[in-house]
C-alpha cells in the first residue's frame, strides 16, 4: 500500500511558520474529527521542493499551455544549485519571464523552507477548514496531496 501525505507550506515562498504552531494545528484538526497517524512540523535549510510524489505526472506553461516537462527537469536542477533562491524562468514555449512555482503542475506542487507534514489522511483538508487554519496561524497556506 501506498504512503499519502498532506503537506501544508506557506503560499509565499521562504515564509516561515509561527512558533508553536503544532499544537494549534492538532487541536484544531481535533477539533474537526480529522484522523492521520502523525503530524510533523519540518524545517529546511535552504528552499525545497515541496512535491506531490506519484501525483505528479504533468508540467504546463502557465501562460500557454504547453507541456514542460523535460525541459522543467533542466530548469529544477539549475535551480537547485542555487538553493532554488533563483527560480526565474523563461519558457521554451512563449518567452513568458516567470518562476518555477507558477507553472502548471497536475497536481499541487511548491517550494518551501518548512512543511506541516500530516501522515496517512483519511482525507484531504477542506478549503473551509485551510482558511481557518489560515487564521489561527495567520499564514496563507497551499495544500499539497501526496501519494509514495
Ligand atoms: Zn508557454
Amino acid at each position: 500500500m501506498s504512503d499519502n501525505f498532506v503537506r501544508l507550506i506557506p503560499k509565499k515562498v521562504g515564509v516561515m511558520f509561527p512558533d508553536l504552531l503544532e499544537s494549534l494545528i492538532e487541536n484544531y484538526l481535533d477539533s474537526i474529527e480529522y484522523k492521520y497517524e502523525t503530524i510533523r512540523i519540518v524545517t529546511f535549510e535552504d528552499i525545497t521542493f515541496i512535491d506531490c510524489g506519484e501525483n505528479l505526472d504533468s508540467i504546463r506553461c502557465n501562460v500557454c499551455g504547453a507541456n514542460l516537462d523535460g525541459w522543467w527537469q533542466e530548469r529544477m536542477s539549475e535551480s537547485y544549485n542555487s538553493g532554488f533562491v533563483d527560480r526565474t524562468i523563461k519558457t521554451p514555449c512563449c518567452s513568458s519571464v516567470t518562476e518555477l512555482e507558477n507553472l502548471k503542475y497536475n497536481f499541487n506542487c511548491g517550494f518551501s523552507k518548512c512543511e506541516i507534514e500530516i501522515f496517512n489522511p483519511l482525507r484531504k483538508i477542506e478549503i473551509s477548514d485551510i482558511i481557518k487554519i489560515e487564521k489561527i496561524i495567520n499564514c496563507q497556506l497551499m495544500q499539497i496531496i501526496a501519494r509514495y
